[in-house]
């Protein structure tokens, strides 16, 4: 054995160390040996000097090594010794003896994505891992998705986590296993040395984790050699931030702020970091600087100066603790050792492992705890037996873990409490402990004790520790919800004992609760100071989901329901009595009641009434058993309660709250109003509003109407209002103040006037909801569904809804449910999104008549919204506009009683006196909504009787009886007597509705006898009821027809309004721009092709932009080159979207050449525009406006704005797009330079070529002969300069010589004066600057606007900038056009359109403004790139060159080149239409060398079967032709066909663009069939660009296709053995610019978003050693992962730290990003280094909606339209402008730090 060992290891002296374990393990002395050992080697791998000690300087080498010294010296050993042989085989061997797992248990990292089921979960904390989920049936169930925050595990295999299908396909296999004690199987002696080994390896971990003494270790561990070396240690806390903590270094240890930040990064991540090394003294030094300079406003940072062999054994021990880890990993019967020893109490007494643990947890270090916690999870909580123990030992320690949480200061997340979720959310677990050990009742007193001080046994609440410490205290009261969450199916007499016993003490909890936050009226004055009301509402909030479970416990046994009924009632007495009660009696009509007499406006009421509730929600379950109130056995020894108990503490906070709606309350200040608030939202109102009515309703059921009701009067304080003439009471009280003040009575009347028609008109409201709310199982009969329904159903009644609107209106229950799924279908349809906005729900036609408008869980808000759309809905549909009470549901038998109400004297009579005091023409004391609820309660009366009259006729109900009695007195006259008074007419139609309605009812109840009576007066009134139907409909079609004429003559108008004020309107569509000639020129006839280029060219038919209007001043101009100048808001930006070398960046500024473009066009300069026209000096002092503002705010302080005026931005003024620039607009450079279609000048295109590379070749042998003469200044490039004309003429032949001269002279006559006024020359020069300086300077350089010079205008490169961005934008126009498959013509929008028209004429005329001289020379320098004599240092070959920027820069340059000095800048050039078609033809050919250059045929490409054309078999001979002289191989030779496929694919791109700019050059009308899309469109394009169809013709000699045109071979071998080529196509297919040319796209995203999440998951920081990133970012246009919004991967950018993505965008996207942030799940787009905005996901879930921060965790899936929307946005370069907008509309996103992202 000792032998393979060597000859396995190097070194070898593992294999002595392992004898040497072995002979102590046989002596017994296992422990001394490796104590000494270890004591020996940790001080030598760990903390060994400065260099590593530092955590910031620990390269990752360092690092790397420290890991690889403890695996060999430390590790190795101890696992050969363990296995006895190789680990590595005994571990697999021992892997195979385990039982195929059953349990997942995988343990979840920061970020990973977990699922749970939302049909099968036992509670939402269960979930399953990617891998498990991906196997198992619940991918098709309604799953939920999110991100895990860190521990926790997979609960796959767990049977008590879900209700179906526990296991995925992989676990399953784990099922059927018998189970045999684990150990067992192991092999006899590696158990007997793993039960030693493990045992003292974990032993020596926790002890010295533990260890406090700082320095100097065990005796057994101190080493021999001493060393005298310390660490100053800084230890995290969440008190200081960041900055603080930075600050305090750089000061303590003088260090660079960057190390600062790097140590501050490691506290924060680890929980501590060592930050000086050195003696004691100096570390002490450190310690006290730190300390004392973070200890101002808070206590300071905790620091140690601690020994460095401590802090050697504490990495040591952390690395012991994850290798037990991993050995338990590969063994169950190892596992089983490791728990076993953990949980061994030692024969000492003292505490086990675990225990310790779990007692010192917060006095550890952040990351050890993790450690700690994670071992745990991975042994303890693994092995079933173990599990249990371990929550026994849980369970016992809780208060004191809880209180130690409560002192410590760190994340409930690396708090030993956050273990909880695994343990108490195991129902039988759960059910164990709570039997076995008072579980229940040691959470709830561990909460009660830690926020309440008992006296004399009695509970009262610690407001401050509520306050200040809930975020920590609230844990308890989340561990009950998971210990309830699973109701018991059996119930054993322990149970029931010990959960009583928790029973009581919530009873306690809740008593102290009761009445809480008590308020009294304020009269007078305003409250001084708010009071504090949150804390109470917290507490609430949290334990209402515990109490509403331990109810639903209470529900599932008759006699624990019982028990706990009894609890709560006594506890409501003990309450009642506390209060002396005073009663009283009242009088209504005749019938008296003794009422209980507390004055809500003058006494003390709370909204808190936790017992009352408690009560109210054990009352619903009574009626399972056949309890009611009444049964004797309910009570037992205690005295049964009175009805008017129950009734009188929650009536005294409705009433309250209806006196806070009649604004009785107003000096109260907002501290009650957000309590009405919140007790009445979603979140709050199942556990208060609800359960205060079902009180009511319970006591209302139990007693006599009429003192019920004489009751409510008297708490509403409506006494004086009922009784008697209200309207008399109000004079008498008016006049007998008016003798005092009369101003102040007159006011005080008014008061009491308002106040009192308020409450009644609340307490007819309240009525409404006491008998008509019956949608609560076990008051109506209805199930739970019903409930859920009626809650959508008016929803819906508000709006259409989308469905994460819904279910934030409905309220959940603990699994996070609210049942909304179940019914949605039946009541709604589901209309789906478009490409932005949301899929909604719409309600079923049939559910309007269920339309409540009294609906109690309406806020205000939404009572009149509902309201409003029903109204619109049924005069739409021309119906009545009565929305009468909906059928109500039959109710529950216990709740019978309730309808009693609705036919007692005093609700008649209070009735009557609504409908009497609106009769009476004096009163004032009546309101139109106190009219509306009164006829909607006869309503209710009436649908009652009929209803119960039709299913239990038995039932004494006689309502109609009862109002008609006392004939003209009655109820029904008092109802008749409102017909047709004008003061109701809005509630006209539900008078009408209900009259009928009282007739119906009446005539069924008068049935048999007046039977045949009856029917005729149905028949007629029916009749009558259809004619009025009828009359109703025309009028309501009349009215449509006058509102549609009404609405139309109003559109009319103020469209007219909206151009007269054009200035001030905002965000008018931009695409429309009304200030823009509209295009709308006619076609040209389809039987003449149009041709845009040559001597034959079309007549222009299509002029944009000759006249306009400026938005500053609203006058016209014409468009005119002599004129005031006309501009157009611009934004130049630079650009790299077209980048096909993604990551290339601009090197040297300086050095760059603009004008021969590199094809791969990585870097660019875009131009776009909102298409808003100015006068140039209108702009000009709107801009200068801007600038003296700025500055004038500099001065006090900065404001952020979303425009940089230091960079030239500015906004629109009329639509506030973001600009930087203008363009000035021109004429049509045709109109400005006739260039003589007509002038008949005949040189052919050979000729033509030939004067030019005469040209070429006389200007080089002109330079090169000037080079030898001055070799000295050999440092400049040499310069090419044209040579005259005549020298070239001369060597010409006649004809040609005389053509080619003509064709030049027109550009030499200068006579002409200079056509162009000075503010047309200012604004071309200040676009070129602009455009000039984005592309090379960033940031771009202040722009001085106005007169004066530039220092960039010495640079020749400034005009080149500006031809530069027209072409880059047309490609990109090109690109958005063949992204979208839409046609090249008439699918530009007018903002695009207008400006590469603009750009496009800007640039035609600049070639005369510019120096003539510099032209010339550009023209030279291009030409001699496409017809290359000798090589040239600055001239590259053709394939680095872009041929359609040529073709634009040559277009502008070329009429210039034999300009000499003698030619003046400013005159006339004129171009000519001939040189344009030569120069296109041999543009086009050069650019089809560089097609077949770049050809790239692999053998996959294999020949189609295809006939071969001539052009085919020419485009094969000449690319074996070219590919020869450029010295090629060539492997695959293609067909022709493919061949000729391939160029037409490749040189299209090039046709295209060229097309758009002789478009917008000449202003030909394009054919027909380039405005189709679908249509092929290659021939016509060549047709409008006067190019041959067979495009092989311009390459071949002679060729009769051609006419004419083709460049001869002698060009093609200059092109092709030019230097460079051959570089060029060696670097192989990847850097050379593959043809076709390929739309850039975002990259591509996957389907589904988990599969992102998991991207993210995986992803570490790239500075922080493989450590989780935490905010995760994909940059979408190069797909790298970024680590955001964290210091750890902030850099540099001009001085400045910035994140990750800001930094990113300045090498990937010139300063303009756009990212997907992976954890939030939303966009970001960035532009510059300080503007950003947020923008929703491209992913949609099934309801058509996205989730920002996966807050609603429905799966997503990638919705294409989206992507593609973002695609086009970014393509169109609209991520600035999109930006601004964004942040000028939402102010409050100005204050992101949007750099630090
Ligand atoms: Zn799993
Ligand atoms: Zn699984
Ligand atoms: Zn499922
Ligand atoms: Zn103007
Ligand atoms: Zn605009
Ligand atoms: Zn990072
Ligand atoms: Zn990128």
């Amino acid at each position: 054995m000792a032998a393979k060992i060597a000859g396995n290891l190097e070194g070898g002296n593992v294999s002595i160390i392992v004898q040497q374990l072995q002979g102590a393990y046989e002596r017994g002395q296992l422990k001394n040996a490796l104590y000494q050992y270890w004591a020996q080697q940790v001080p030598k791998i760990f903390f060994t000097s400065a260099e590593v000690a530092i955590s910031t300087q620990r390269t990752h080498d360092a690092v790397q090594a420290e890991e690889k010294l403890s695996r060999d010296v430390l590790f190795e050993p101890l696992e050969w010794f363990l296995c006895g042989g190789n680990p590595a085989a005994v571990f697999q061997q021992l892997q195979s003896l385990n039982n195929p797992p059953q349990l997942c248990g995988k343990v979840f990292k920061v970020g990973e994505p977990t699922y749970s089921c939302r049909d099968c979960c036992a509670d939402p904390t269960c979930v399953f891992c990617i891998e498990c989920f991906n196997k198992s049936t619940h991918k098709t169930h309604r799953y939920r998705m999110s991100t895990s925050g860190g521990g926790g595990y997979c609960d796959c295999g767990d049977v008590e986590a879900w209700k179906q299908d526990p296991w995925c396909d992989i676990h399953k296999q784990g099922l059927g296993q018998q189970s045999q004690n684990p150990i067992e199987k192991l092999p006899k002696d590696v158990a007997a040395r793993a039960w030693e080994v493990l045992k003292i390896a974990l032993q020596y971990a926790v002890d010295i984790l533990l260890w406090e003494q700082m320095d100097g270790l065990p005796q057994d561990l101190e080493p021999s050699v001493q060393q005298n070396t310390y660490v100053t240690m800084l230890f995290n806390d969440e008190i200081h931030t960041y900055e603080q903590v930075i600050n305090a270094l750089t000061r303590a240890i003088s260090c660079q702020q960057k190390e600062a930040v790097e140590f501050a990064t490691v506290v924060d991540r680890e929980g501590r970091s060592s930050v000086r090394y050195g003696n004691r003294k100096s570390c002490d030094q450190a310690r006290s600087i730190i300390q004392r300079s973070t200890s101002l406003r808070s206590k300071p940072l905790k620091v140690e100066v601690m020994h460095t062999s401590v802090c050697a054994h504490q990495a040591f021990a952390q690395k012991v603790l994850n290798w037990l880890g991993q050995v338990v990993n590969h063994s169950d019967g190892l596992r089983h050792i490791l728990c076993t020893t953990a949980l061994q109490q030692p024969p000492t007494g003292d505490l086990c492992v675990v225990e310790r643990l779990m007692l010192a947890d917060t006095a550890l270090w952040k990351i050890a705890r993790v450690q700690c916690h994670q071992i745990m999870m991975g042994s303890l909580l693994m092995d079933q037996e173990s599990k249990k123990q371990f929550s026994v030992l849980y369970t016992r320690n809780y208060p004191q873990v809880q209180m130690d949480f409560m002192a410590d200061d760190h994340d409930h997340g690396v708090s030993i409490i956050s273990l909880s979720v695994q343990i108490f959310t195991v129902p039988t677990l759960a059910r164990y402990l709570i039997m076995e050990h008072d579980l229940l009742a040691i959470v709830i007193r561990t909460f009660l004790e830690q926020c309440a001080s008992c006296r004399h046994g009695r509970y009262l609440l610690d407001r401050e520790k509520l306050q200040k410490n809930f975020r920590r205290l609230q844990f308890p009261l989340l561990d009950l919800k998971y210990v309830l969450s699973m109701v018991p199916d059996q119930w054993n007499d322990q149970l029931k004992r010990k959960f009583m016993n928790g029973f009581k003490i919530m009873a306690e909890l809740l008593t102290s609760m009761q009445g809480m936050d008590s308020v009294t009226r304020q009269v007078g004055q305003h409250i001084e100071m708010e009071p504090e009301w949150e804390s109470a509402f917290n507490l609430q909030i949290k334990l209402a989901p515990a109490v509403a479970m331990m109810a639903g416990w209470c529900a599932t046994d008759k006699m624990v329901l019982i028990d706990a009924f009894r609890i709560a009632v006594k506890a409501l007495l003990e309450i009642s009595q506390l209060d002396t009660v005073k009663k009283c009696k009242r009088r209504v009509c005749d019938q008296e009641a003794i009422v209980v007499d507390y004055t809500v406006s003058r006494e003390p009421v709370s909204i808190h009434l936790p017992i009352c509730r408690l009560l109210a929600g054990l009352y619903l379950q009574l009626g399972k058993y056949g309890l009611t109130f009444n049964s004797p056995e309910l009570y037992g020894p205690l005295q049964p309660p009175i009805a008017m108990d129950l009734l009188e503490q929650p009536l005294k906070t409705l009433v309250m709250i209806a006196q806070v709606h009649a604004e009785m309350w107003k000096r109260n200040g907002y501290s009650l109003f957000h309590q009405v608030y919140y007790y009445h939202n979603v979140r709050c109102r199942s556990e208060m509003q609800d359960k205060d009515i079902i009180m009511l309703q319970v006591a209302c059921a139990q007693m006599d109407p009429n003192q019920f009701l004489i009751a409510l009067l008297n708490k509403f304080e409506l006494m004086n209002w009922i009784e008697g003439d209200f309207d008399d009471f109000i004079r008498l009280f008016f006049y007998g103040r008016r003798r005092d003040v009369t101003e102040k009575g007159s006011s005080a009347t008014d008061d009491l006037l308002r106040f009192t028609n308020s409450l009644v008109e609340e307490f007819l409201n309240f009525l409404i909801i006491i008998i008509g709310e019956r949608y609560v199982p076990g008051i109506g009969q209805v199930s739970s569904e019903d409930m859920v329904k009626r809650e959508v159903i008016h929803q819906l009644c508000i709006s259409p809804m989308a469905h994460s609107d819904l279910s934030k209106a409905l309220p959940e229950n603990h699994k996070h449910e609210t049942g909304m799924e179940a019914v949605i279908a039946d009541v709604s349809t589901f209309k789906k999104p478009g490409v932005t906005g949301m899929g909604r729900y719409e309600l079923k036609p049939e559910f309007y008549k269920d339309y409540n408008p009294f609906f109690y869980h309406y806020t205000r808000a939404d009572q009149s919204k509902a309201k409003e759309a029903q109204l619109k809905r049924k005069k739409q549909e021309g119906e009545s506009t009565a929305c009468p009470p909906p059928e109500m549901p039959a109710l529950s038998k216990e709740f019978s009683g309730l309808v009693n109400v609705l036919e007692c004297d005093v609700f008649v009579h209070t009735i009557r006196t609504v409908f009497r005091r609106v009769n009476s023409s004096r009163s004032r004391s009546w309101t139109e909504a106190m009219v509306h609820r009164a006829l909607h309660l006869v309503g209710m009366a009436l649908n009652e009787e009929k209803r119960l009259y039709q299913t239990s006729p038995y039932i004494r109900f006689n309502f109609v009886k009862k109002a008609t009695e006392g004939g003209s007195n009655s109820l029904y006259s008092a109802l008749h007597d409102l017909l047709g008074k004008p003061r109701i007419q809005n509630h006209a139609d539900l008078l009408t509705w209900a009259i009928d309605r009282f007739d119906e009812v009446k005539a069924l109840k008068e049935q048999k006898q007046v039977m045949s009576d009856a029917q005729k007066a149905k028949k007629v009134s029916s009749k009558s009821k259809t004619d009025a139907e009828r009359k109703k409909k025309a009028e309501a079609a009349r009215k449509r027809r006058e509102k549609i004429l009404a609405q139309m003559s109003d559109m009319q108008k103020s469209f007219i309004r909206d151009n007269l004020e054009l200035f001030e309107a905002t965000g008018t569509e931009l695409s429309s721009s009304p200030s823009m000639e509209v295009e709308g020129s006619p076609m040209v006839a389809p039987s003449q092709y149009p041709v845009a280029v040559g001597p034959d060219r079309s007549p222009a038919t299509h002029v944009t932009l000759t006249t306009s209007t400026c938005i500053l001043c609203q006058e016209d101009q014409e468009v005119s080159v002599g004129n005031k100048c006309v501009v157009l808001a611009a934004y130049v930006q630079r650009s790299t979207a077209l980048s096909k070398s993604r990551g290339r960046v601009l090197e040297d500024p300086d050095k760059y050449d603009p004008l021969l473009v590199s094809p791969d066009l990585y870097h660019g300069v875009h131009t776009s525009t909102c298409g808003h026209v100015m006068h140039a000096d209108c702009w000009q002092r709107f801009y200068e406006a801007i600038v003296a503002k700025e500055q004038r705010r500099a001065l006090r302080f900065r404001h952020i704005l979303s425009y940089e005026v230091d960079r030239g931005e500015f906004l629109c003024p009329l639509c506030e797009t973001l600009s930087n620039t203008v363009i000035p607009i021109l004429p049509p450079s045709t109109t400005i330079q006739p260039d003589s279609v007509s002038v008949d000048i005949s040189l052919s295109f050979s000729d033509w070529l030939d004067g030019l590379k005469k040209t070429v070749e006389a200007s080089q042998r002109a330079m090169m002969k000037e080079e030898e003469d001055k070799m000295e200044s050999s440092d400049d490039l040499p310069v090419l300069s044209p040579c005259p004309l005549p020298s070239i003429t001369k060597n010409m032949a006649e004809m040609a010589a005389q053509g080619f001269q003509q064709l030049f002279e027109y550009m030499t006559e200068t006579g002409a004066q200079a056509p162009y006024s000075d503010s047309v020359k200012e604004m071309m020069k200040l676009f070129s600057r602009a455009t000039y300086t984005n592309m090379l300077h960033d940031p771009p350089l202040p722009t001085k606007f106005g007169l004066g010079l530039d220092p960039n205008d010495d640079d020749d490169r400034v005009p080149i900038t500006a031809w530069g961005t027209c072409a880059y934008t047309i490609r990109t126009l090109e690109w958005l056009l063949r992204d979208q498959g839409k046609p090249l013509f008439g699918s530009l929008s007018s903002r695009q359109a207008d400006c590469i028209t603009a750009l496009v004429r800007v640039v035609t005329v600049s070639g005369s403004l510019s120096d003539p001289q510099t032209i010339s020379k550009s023209a030279l320098r291009l030409l001699s790139a496409l017809l290359p004599q000798e090589p040239m240092k600055n001239v590259p070959c053709i394939l680095d060159v872009d041929m359609f920027f040529t073709l634009v820069f040559l277009h502008v340059t070329f009429p210039s080149l034999y300009c000499d000095e003698n030619t003046a800048a400013g005159g006339t050039i004129r171009g000519l239409a001939l040189n344009d078609k030569h120069l296109l033809h041999l543009i086009t050919a050069t650019h089809l060398v560089q097609i077949l250059l770049a050809a790239n045929f692999s053998s996959a490409d294999a020949p189609m079967d295809t006939e071969e054309t001539a052009e085919g078999s020419a485009w094969v001979k000449l690319f074996m032709a070219v590919r020869k002289e450029a010295g090629l191989q060539t492997a695959v030779i293609p067909s022709g066909w493919q061949l000729q496929t391939y160029v037409r694919e490749s040189v299209l791109p090039f046709l295209r663009c060229s097309a758009l700019f002789f478009h917008c050059h000449t202003g030909v009308q394009s054919s027909a069939e380039l405005q189709e899309s679908g249509v092929s469109e290659f021939e016509p394009l060549c047709q409008y660009l006067a190019l041959p169809p067979d495009l092989s013709s311009l390459l071949q000699q002679n060729s009769d296709v051609g006419n004419g045109y083709s460049v001869p071979h002698t060009i093609h071998s200059k092109w092709c053995q030019y230097p460079g080529i051959k570089e060029s196509l060696a670097s192989g297919p990847a850097s050379l610019v593959k043809y076709p040319i390929a739309v850039n796209k975002l990259v591509p995203l996957p389907q589904d978003y988990s599969d992102v999440i998991n991207k993210g998951s995986v992803f570490t920081c790239p500075r922080s050693d493989g450590d989780d990133s935490r905010a995760p970012t994909m940059c979408l246009v190069c797909g790298q992962m970024l680590c955001s919004q964290s210091y750890c991967c902030q850099t540099d950018l001009d001085g400045e730290p910035v994140g990750a993505c800001t930094a990113h965008i300045y090498t990937c996207g010139a300063g303009v990003g756009i990212f997907l942030r992976v954890r939030e799940c939303q966009i970001l787009l960035l532009t510059g280094k300080t503007k950003g905005c947020f923008y929703p996901s491209p992913y949609l879930d099934d309801y058509g909606e996205h989730d920002q921060g996966l807050r609603r965790g429905n799966p997503l899936y990638l919705c294409q339209e989206r992507y593609k929307k973002l695609q086009k946005l970014w393509l169109s370069h609209s991520i600035p402008e999109e930006v601004v907008h964004f942040m000028e509309a939402n102010a409050s996103f100005a204050t992101i730090e949007w750099q630090h992202l």
